[in-house]
């Protein structure tokens, strides 16, 4: 008897995961990805020989599922610590501020300090249900801002910490964000005992999770439409042309908006959601020095309201193999991020190279530049505004069948959540196309 075909929309990790999971359970499994590498937003460049991670990064001690898929293929010894080393830089008293400093000190008063203490209190007392990697369980408290949460005599909580911080880590701002989402990422902060990044770049967690999967390449989903047994007809473009793929179910790993554009067969209420999450765009520049820069930490997060377009500076430092440094320039979200996104390569650099001149280097990078390296990301990570939450709750509860969703706008925003929304989609076709199996 032959196994149903499941066809996996986008090759990044929530897509390749699931699938791997999918194909180890027996299923015949094809995964369509419309780029010409798989990975999506774990993306990792070549800068004068130094790989770089454009995207994603960061693996922390939460992110359990992805060490797990490192493990598994091998990769887990590659990955090391990097210490947090953050200094803050703020414009209007030019000085660069490390972190514990500024706990201490006078850039965050007692009624701030006060305001996170409260914060703290609401998160342990809701611990059980904030998760960073699946962050619906927190659907009660997705009922007003990050900003609201906090009560006028603490509003310096929500300007001089979090909104710096939500602009750098999340792109995104307190107005605009539930506060079940950051109460999840302080939960994730009071159990953070590791910061580490994968010696040759993230990106060789999708490409190994690919070499064993049929993958194809360069194949963009264009429309999926439903035969009248309920089985599915994908219609694929590709460099040589067009063709149709019939499948017995399928899963899309793709964002939001690409998901409601090409799932025909979802419901009006679903598509129109879809179609509606929001996501910030954001740039990042990457440049190769000839010399190293003189600063007081690794990271300098900008604090000032008078650089708009630069979140957060960082500095690699050179190796015996490449002499000099290697500085990354992020932009934020919002209005910044996708002025950033629009400019061509030369005109991002030149915004983001002026505003990093006042934070870090004291000199003129267009002269210590070897070479250098502009990403854009228009869709860089998914919002969570308020009743994003409840409306993913509902969603999850509702949708079965042979169609299912992963990506990170359904669980939260970063890599492991990812593959738990994942998890749930491979779940949830095992179930429908294995009444009585087991879909563990
Ligand atoms: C700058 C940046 C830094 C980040 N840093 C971190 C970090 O340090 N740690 C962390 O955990 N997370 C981080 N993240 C978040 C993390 O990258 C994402 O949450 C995660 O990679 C999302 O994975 P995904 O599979 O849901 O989506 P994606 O990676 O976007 O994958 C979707 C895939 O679908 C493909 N696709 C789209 N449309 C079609 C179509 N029609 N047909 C076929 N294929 C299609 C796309 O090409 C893409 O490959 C960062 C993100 C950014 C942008």
């Amino acid at each position: 008897m032959s196994m149903p075909r499941i066809a996996v929309i986008g090759a990044g990790i929530a897509g390749l995961h699931a699938a791997t999971t999918l194909q180890g359970r027996g299923f015949d499994v094809t995964v369509l990805e419309k780029a010409r590498q798989p990975g999506g937003r774990i993306t990792t460049i070549s800068l004068g020989g130094v790989p770089i991670d454009v995207g994603a990064e960061y693996v922390t001690n939460a992110h359990t599922h992805t060490t797990t898929a490192l493990r598994r293929l091998g990769l887990e010894h590659q990955l090391r610590p990097v210490p947090l080393d953050i200094a803050l830089y703020d414009h209007s008293t030019p000085q660069r501020v490390p972190l514990p400093a500024w706990f201490a000190g006078r850039h965050l008063g007692l009624p701030a300090k006060l305001g996170l203490a409260r914060a703290y209190l609401t998160v342990l007392r809701h611990r059980r249900d904030l998760s960073f990697a699946d962050m619906h369980r927190a659907h009660h408290l997705d009922t007003a801002t990050v900003a609201e949460m906090f009560p006028n005599w603490a509003a310096d909580t929500v300007e001089h910490l979090l909104h710096p911080m939500m602009r750098t880590f999340l792109f995104s701002s307190p107005h605009h964000t539930s506060r079940a989402t950051m109460l999840c990422y302080l939960k994730l902060l009071l159990g953070l005992r590791s910061v580490r990044v994968l010696t040759g770049g993230l990106q060789q967690l999708p490409q190994r999770l690919a070499e064993q999967l049929p993958v194809r390449l360069g194949h963009e989903v264009r429309e999926v439409t439903e035969n009248e047994d309920g089985t599915y007809r994908l219609h694929v473009a590709h460099a040589q042309g067009r063709y149709e793929l019939a499948a017995d179910a399928v899963l899309c790993a793709t964002t939001a908006s690409t998901a409601a554009r090409i799932l025909t067969p979802l419901d009006a209420t679903t598509r129109g959601f879809l179609a509606t999450v929001p996501y910030a765009s954001a740039a990042v520049l990457n440049c190769a020095l000839d010399r190293t820069i003189n600063s007081p930490a690794r990271w300098v997060m900008n604090t000032s309201p008078a650089d708009p377009d630069l979140a957060i500076m960082r500095i690699i430092p050179g190796t015996p193999e490449h002499a000099g440094d290697i500085l990354t320039l992020w932009s934020p979200g919002g209005r910044a991020g996708s002025e950033l996104c629009d400019l061509d390569d030369e005109q991002a650099f030149q915004r983001l190279a002026a505003q990093a001149r006042q934070a870090g280097p004291a000199f003129d990078l267009r002269q210590a530049m070897r070479s250098r390296h502009v990403h854009r990301w228009p869709e860089a990570l998914p919002q969570f505004p308020v009743g994003h939450l409840r409306r993913v709750h509902a969603m999850t509860r509702t949708l079965t069948g042979r169609l299912a969703l992963a990506g990170d706008y359904l669980a939260g925003q970063n890599v492991e959540a990812a593959i738990t929304s994942s998890i749930r989609a491979a779940n949830q076709l095992t179930r429908t196309l294995r009444p009585r199996g087991n879909p563990a």
